[in-house]
C-alpha cells in the first residue's frame, strides 16, 4: 500500500516525479518501486507520457492532481498535440488521461535525432532547483525537441547519460544523479536564445480545446504577409521557403531541419509537426501567438480551404517527398523493430499499418514510394518470425531480471505476449535470433 507521494515540481517531467518517489520511498529495488506505480511489472516507466499506472498508484495521485492537468503540464503532450485537429486533441488527451493509451496510438511520434535522444538538462536550472528543493528534477521544457539553450538562463543544455527514449529500461534515473556537469556555457548569438525563448513560449502556451481552426489555415495566412506567396495568395514558393529556412536554422545549429515534404504536409493539413511549424514561424518572424492562439473567421477558414482544393499548382513532388522520407522511415521501422517504439519494449512486427499511422501516409502510398518501399521491406517479417523474436527477448529479460533463478513459460507468454498453440510454427525460427544454447535453454522451458 501507497501511502506518500512527494509534490511534483514545476514543469517537471511525470517520469521524475517517479524517479524521486522512487529514492524517497526507500523502495529498495527498482522493481519494487516499478510494481508500485506501474500495471505490470513488464511496462517500462514513460519518460515523455505516463504509462500505465497500478490503481493504488492512481488513486493516490487523482487526490493530489487531476489527470487532465498532469499530461498538460508534466508530459510532453504540448509538443505532439498542440497542433493536430481539435476532435483528435480532445480524444488524445481523453485517452491519455484515462485509458493509458500508449502515446503512439494517438498522435505521431517521430524518433529523435543524436541529440534529443538523451534527457537533456540545465547546469543553471540545477544549481538553483538544489537551492530551493534540495534536489534536481528532469524538466519538461529542456526535452522539446531541437531545444539546445535553457529559456530562462541562455546557457546550453547538457546532455545526460539518461536515454530519452522508453526503452526496455525497467529502471528510475533522477536527475538529481545524473546531472554532475555544471559547466556553464552561455550561448554567443542571440538568435539561439530567441529561437529557444520562442520554443519554450509556444510549448507553454495554453492549449486550446475549444475552436477548432486547422493550423495549414492558420499557416496560410501568416504566409500571406510574406515574400514566400504569390499576390493572388494561391502559389506558394515552399521550394525557397525550405531552402531558406535549412540554410538559416543549419547556421544556427539546429540539427533537425523542416524539409521540403514536411512544410507541404503541414499546408495541406495532412501533418502538424511542432518544430516544422515553430521552424516556419520564427524564420518568418511570426509572433507566437498567432499559432497557439489564432483568431481566423468562419469565413476565413473555408476560403483557405477553397483555395487548398484548389491548389494543384504546385502538387507535392513525390520523388523529393520519397527521398526526404526514407531516413525517417528507417528510424521509424528501426524503433518499432526492436521495440523502442512500444511502451513495453516489446519488438513488434513492423505492418504497413503501423508505418502508415506514424508517417501519417495515406493508404498505398508507399507503392509510389521506391526508396521508403526498399526499407519496408527489409523490416518486413512473417507473425512466426515475430513470436519467434519476442520469446527471445522475453527470455533475454527474464534471465537478466530474475538473476539466476528460475522462470517458466507463463512468464515467457505475459511477457512476449505469444500463445502456446503458435510453438510448432516458433521453435524452428529460434535460431535466427539466438545462439544454440539460448535456443537450447528456451526450448527445455517452452516445450
Ligand atoms: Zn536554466
Amino acid at each position: 500500500m501507497i501511502s506518500y507521494m512527494p509534490e511534483i515540481y514545476p514543469d517537471e517531467l511525470i517520469f521524475s516525479w517517479f524517479c524521486r518517489y522512487y529514492v524517497h520511498s526507500g523502495c529498495i529495488t527498482h522493481k519494487a518501486a516499478l510494481s508500485d506505480i506501474l500495471f505490470k511489472r513488464c511496462n517500462n516507466p514513460s519518460i515523455e507520457f505516463i504509462g500505465h499506472l497500478q490503481a493504488d498508484m492512481l488513486s493516490l495521485i487523482q487526490k493530489m492532481y487531476s489527470l487532465e492537468d498532469l499530461v498538460l503540464h508534466h508530459t510532453m503532450f504540448p509538443q505532439y498535440a498542440r497542433f493536430i485537429p481539435l476532435e483528435q486533441r480532445k480524444q488524445a488527451l481523453y485517452h491519455m488521461a484515462y485509458d493509458f493509451c500508449d502515446a503512439h496510438h494517438l498522435f505521431s511520434i517521430l524518433p529523435k535525432n543524436e541529440t534529443d535522444n538523451a534527457l537533456k538538462y540545465c547546469p543553471l536550472c540545477v544549481k538553483e532547483d538544489r537551492q530551493k528543493y534540495g534536489e534536481a528534477y528532469w524538466h519538461r521544457i529542456h526535452q522539446i525537441r531541437n531545444m539546445q539553450i535553457c529559456h530562462k538562463h541562455g546557457c546550453y543544455l547538457h546532455r545526460s547519460a539518461v536515454s530519452a527514449k522508453s526503452e526496455q529500461l525497467f529502471v528510475f534515473l533522477p536527475a538529481q544523479q545524473y546531472t554532475d556537469n555544471i559547466s556553464v556555457n552561455m550561448a554567443s548569438n542571440p538568435i539561439e536564445f530567441n529561437y529557444s525563448e520562442y520554443l519554450a513560449n509556444v510549448f507553454n502556451a495554453p492549449m486550446d480545446f475549444e475552436k477548432d481552426i486547422p493550423i495549414g489555415a492558420v499557416m496560410y495566412y501568416a504566409m500571406s504577409k510574406t515574400p514566400y506567396m504569390k499576390k493572388s495568395g494561391r502559389t506558394k514558393y515552399t521550394k525557397q521557403l525550405t531552402e531558406d529556412i535549412q540554410t538559416y536554422f543549419k547556421h544556427l545549429n539546429i540539427p533537425d531541419t523542416a524539409s521540403m515534404s514536411q512544410i507541404q504536409r503541414l499546408f495541406l493539413g495532412e501533418r502538424f509537426d511542432f518544430s516544422v511549424v515553430c521552424q516556419i514561424g520564427f524564420y518568418l518572424n511570426i509572433p507566437d501567438n498567432q499559432f497557439v492562439n489564432p483568431s481566423l473567421t468562419a469565413k476565413q477558414i473555408r476560403q483557405e480551404k477553397d483555395i487548398h482544393y484548389m491548389r494543384d499548382k504546385e502538387p507535392v513532388d513525390w520523388t523529393v517527398f520519397d527521398e526526404d522520407t526514407a531516413p525517417i522511415l528507417e528510424r521509424v521501422a528501426r524503433e518499432i523493430y526492436d521495440g523502442t517504439a512500444s511502451e513495453t519494449g516489446r519488438p513488434e512486427r513492423v505492418s504497413e499499418k503501423l508505418i502508415y499511422r506514424e508517417l501519417d501516409l495515406p493508404k498505398h502510398r508507399l507503392e509510389n514510394l521506391p526508396k521508403c518501399k526498399a526499407i519496408f521491406d527489409r523490416y518486413t517479417e512473417t507473425y512466426p518470425e515475430n513470436w519467434a523474436r519476442r520469446i527471445v527477448w522475453a527470455y533475454n529479460i527474464l534471465k537478466a531480471e530474475k538473476n539466476g533463478t528460475t522462470f517458466y513459460w507463463s512468464d515467457i507468454r505475459h511477457l512476449s505476449g505469444v500463445k502456446k498453440e503458435r510453438l510448432d510454427l516458433i521453435i524452428p525460427l529460434l535460431s535466427k535470433f539466438a545462439d544454440s544454447k539460448t535456443v537450447n535453454d528456451i526450448i527445455e522451458i517452452i516445450a
